[in-house]
């Protein structure tokens, strides 16, 4: 694949960005996060454009050549590769937020069968964790940290709507799941959205473990 940068783009700073999605992207799939060619990750190149993973390939393995520019509206850049299925999701948040950099969307085992659990009650509300300092703004334990779980769908604008109208409802943001499917995050670099996504992926994990116990 060859990508083509406009000329207000300098090519140091793309290959920058698509290195550090590729090595993120790495360390997300050793951790068994991206099945099967799942996933996606994205950096804020400027202010009407990001660089994404290509649609559809291993996210161990990917180089340089799996990431590609596209502008806000998720239009390919200087490309004809094909970015994810799911890029209208990416844009969204460079759009709905300047300051942020980077966005990151994992299949990880936990983050599936809990979106599943909670599908029902539309949220999981996070309380009483350490971890939960790890999210930006958020200072102690006894803070309440609501995930969404928006319902499964191929239809990326009816995606798009269930984000916007939450925030458009003035509930903080941090991360969303989806229904059997995955998780969203992100962070104003790749180092804030890597912390939210451990922190989010342990406190899942802690909340599934907490389920099962007391069923038991
Ligand atoms: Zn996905």
């Amino acid at each position: 694949m060859s990508q083509t940068l406009p000329g207000t783009i300098p090519a140091s700073l793309f290959e920058a960005c698509a290195d550090t999605i590729a090595e993120t992207a790495r360390e997300l799939a050793a951790l068994g996060w991206t099945p099967a060619t799942s996933s996606n990750f994205s950096m804020r190149i400027d202010a009407d454009h990001a660089a994404i993973t290509v649609s559809g390939r291993h996210k161990g393995r990917l180089g340089r050549e799996d990431i590609m520019l596209i502008d806000l509206d998720g239009h390919a850049v200087g490309t004809d590769a094909r970015p994810s299925a799911e890029t209208a999701l990416h844009t969204q948040i460079y759009r709905r937020w300047p300051q942020m950099g980077a966005v990151l969307h994992t299949h990880s085992r936990t983050q599936s069968v809990v979106s599943r659990l909670f599908a029902g009650d539309g949220v999981i509300r996070l309380q009483g964790w350490e971890l939960q300092k790890a999210i930006t703004g958020y200072l102690t334990h006894e803070s309440t940290l609501d995930i969404p779980v928006f319902p499964n769908t191929q239809h990326m604008p009816d995606l798009v709507a269930q984000v916007d109208a939450w925030l458009d409802a003035g509930k903080p943001l941090h991360a969303y799941l989806i229904d059997g499917h995955g998780i969203y995050t992100w962070g104003r670099d790749m180092a804030e959205a890597q912390r939210h996504l451990e922190a989010l992926e342990f406190l899942l994990g802690c909340e599934l473990d907490l389920r099962k116990s007391r069923a038991s």
